[in-house]
């Protein structure tokens, strides 16, 4: 990871300590990522700053991302998807709006009118590719970094208020960090830097308790997510000839396993064990569109895949998008498409 930019770091502060309404905002169905960024950066401001601070979200946080809550931050985290109004009026309301783990206002979803349209001090902090830098006055963009969260730490401890010293961190800031470190690098499966585990070591030197954050993330699954996760391998898993895997998730079925946000996390990963694989894709039929994942292996890129494909982006080998088709139709789609760009991607 390139080092931050003093320079930045300064008109950060000036806009942070001079800010009365922070707003704190994220992407859409917020991940680990993005949960552990906006708490990390709402518990930082409540110590150091006057300013009141509000997370405002598009949906909730899954409950598996909750240990991240506390009462207090809780009644200062707005969902649009449960009250647009007060959603909408804390954006619309703040001087300051910091925009973590996301690199364009529409993926934000139904906040992206609202983002549109406030004349606030917009500080964008974010590692995917392509950031849409009109939007923003103040951007600390890295790609070559493991998580937002990651990215938002050495900001952090850029600050005066830090001085590169971790034990001035709020402990919630310190455990919402590395949380989404671990999430965002599938507990240290990918885009690990060197400086991902200088992060790791020194939150941990500061006292974060890593086996609590894992046991939060991995040990609290009900039975049907481990049930649904054998019946998609054994049945709903498809490997064609150009080594893509593909796994389409119907309402159904969803329905059948009881399937919460986030229960499918990590599920598009498996595939790429097998060594003929080289490109796994998961679509999920959602109530008004086809949710589709993407992982590649290093030498095909997920994240032009999705942007050719399936209307989307993301990070090189970890993207993401839609589809817009019933989802009786997604498996044409995905055989025709998928087949072009692998074969067509051997240049
Ligand atoms: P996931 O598969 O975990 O939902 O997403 C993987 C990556 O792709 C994340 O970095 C996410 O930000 C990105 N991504 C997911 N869905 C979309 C989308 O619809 N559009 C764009 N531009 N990126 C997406
Ligand atoms: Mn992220």
């Amino acid at each position: 990871m390139k080092s931050i930019n003093p320079e930045d770091i300064k008109r950060l502060d000036l806009i942070l300590s001079r800010s009365q309404k922070t707003a704190i905002v994220t992407h859409m169905k917020p991940d680990g990522d993005a949960a552990g960024s906006t708490t990390a950066m709402y518990h930082f401001l409540k110590q150091y700053t006057q300013a009141e601070v509000k997370i405002v979200l598009n949906d909730r946080f899954q409950s598996s991302l909750e240990f991240l809550t506390d009462r207090q931050s809780k009644e200062n985290i707005y969902i649009y998807s449960d009250q647009p109004e007060l959603a909408s009026d804390a954006i619309t309301n703040a001087d300051t709006i910091i925009c973590l783990d996301f690199n364009a206002f529409h993926r934000t979803d139904k906040l992206c009118y609202i983002l549109e349209n406030t004349k606030a001090t917009k500080v964008l902090i974010d590692h995917h590719l392509y950031p849409d830098t009109d939007r923003f006055d103040l951007i600390f963009s890295e790609t070559e970094t493991s998580s937002a969260c990651e990215l938002l730490y050495s900001i952090l401890m850029s600050m005066p208020q830090i001085r590169q010293d971790a034990s001035r961190l709020p402990a919630a800031a310190a455990m919402s960090l590395m949380t989404g470190m671990t999430t965002d690098t599938n507990n240290f499966a990918n885009s690990v830097y060197p400086s991902t585990l200088t992060m790791a070591s020194t939150l941990l030197a500061a006292g974060v308790d890593r086996d609590y954050i894992l046991s939060c993330l991995y040990n609290q699954h009900s039975e049907n997510r481990l049930r649904l996760m054998g019946h998609m391998m054994k049945d709903l898993l498809t490997i064609t000839d150009d080594g893509a895997a593909y796994m389409i998730l119907d309402m159904e079925t969803q329905k059948k396993y009881n399937v919460q946000e986030g229960d499918t996390e990590g599920f598009v990963n498996m595939p790429l064990s097998i060594a003929d694989v080289r490109m796994s894709l998961l679509l999920k039929e959602d109530t008004d569109r086809i949710r589709v994942s993407i992982r590649s292996k290093k030498g095909t890129s997920a994240n032009r895949c999705a942007r050719l494909y399936f209307n989307g982006g993301g990070h090189e080998n970890a993207a993401g998008g839609r589809l817009d088709i019933p989802v009786t139709e997604v498996e044409q789609y995905i055989k025709e498409h998928v087949h072009t760009y692998l074969t067509e991607d051997e240049d």
